[in-house]
């Protein structure tokens, strides 16, 4: 069992029970590791203090990541509450709805440019803003989450696929530029989880029902598989710019299996 006693994580992304950073925040609190968590909105602050709270979470901080302000008060707040950081879970994603409804050529500027922006972009602001925090001692981490339709065409997943292959290379640059600090980045790759975000994309339920009689283990995985990768790939210290699947192993399959997204 993973002993995180002694060590501080910031848990970015929960936003309800479903949220899969609210599983790996549970998994990092059985593993003894301190939390501090963000919220997006004061809309959703309730609700992450309430889970947060069950925890024994005592420090919360506002963070839309479209507002770079709040990267600032967010490292200064840690700096002053916890001094250093261990690790940092970035969970964050979104786009317009809208932009699913149409075909990927037909995507505007304005729906592409956010998508990226707020997730794969605000993985370098997270990283900026809490260099310092995490670079201290036996230096620190952070994980981010992405999906298989960075790698491969999916089709529903469209705008959100190009945004996650943008967060991967992020993180392999970010990866290199970071690791003579001592700070390592990956990305943890999940298979469907159904989720708030999850819902925003047309077609999930239908992606999940076909997909799961060729998926290797022949399920789909669970929040907690997910959530004890990510404790173990925040807390390893060899591994650093890999994207590791945690997705009952579809990833492996050629073209024939995985046309069951189609
Ligand atoms: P979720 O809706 O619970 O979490 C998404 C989070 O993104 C929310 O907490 C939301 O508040 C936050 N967010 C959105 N816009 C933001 C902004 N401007 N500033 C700050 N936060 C913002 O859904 P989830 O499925 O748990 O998603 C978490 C991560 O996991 C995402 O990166 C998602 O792409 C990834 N992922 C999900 C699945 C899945 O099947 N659900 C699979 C692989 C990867």
């Amino acid at each position: 069992m993973l002993n995180l006693s002694g060590k501080k994580a910031l848990i970015t992304g929960v936003a309800n029970k479903r949220s899969i950073a609210w599983a790996i925040a549970q998994a990092m609190h059985e593993a003894g590791c301190e939390l501090a968590f963000t919220y997006q909105t004061e809309r959703l602050e309730a609700g992450v203090r309430k889970l947060g709270d069950s925890l024994g979470v005592a420090h919360y901080y506002e963070l839309d990541v479209t507002n770079e302000a709040h990267f600032t008060r967010l490292a200064k707040g840690l700096e002053g509450d916890l001094g250093s950081l261990d690790y940092a879970l970035h969970s964050i994603a979104f786009a317009n709805k809208e932009a699913f409804d149409n075909p990927f050529h037909e995507i505007s500027e304005t729906d592409f440019l956010q998508a990226h922006q707020i997730s794969a972009y605000s993985l370098i602001p997270l990283c900026r803003s809490l260099r310092h925090l995490l670079g201290q001692g036996d230096g620190g981490s952070v994980l981010a989450m992405t999906y298989f339709g960075a790698e491969k065409v999916v089709p529903m997943y469209s705008l959100m696929g190009v945004a996650k292959a943008s967060l991967e290379v992020t993180a392999r640059y970010l990866a290199n530029d970071l690791g003579p600090d001592g700070i390592r980045v990956n990305c943890l790759s999940a298979g469907p989880v159904r989720t708030l975000a999850a819902a925003g994309i047309p077609g999930f339920r239908e992606l999940m029902r076909k997909s799961e009689h060729v998926m290797p283990l022949r399920r789909h995985i669970t929040t907690e598989e997910v959530a004890h990768a990510a404790a173990f790939l925040l807390a390893n210290t060899g591994i650093t710019g890999e994207v590791t699947h945690v997705d009952a192993g579809f990833n492996i399959l050629a073209a024939e299996g995985q046309g069951a997204t189609d």
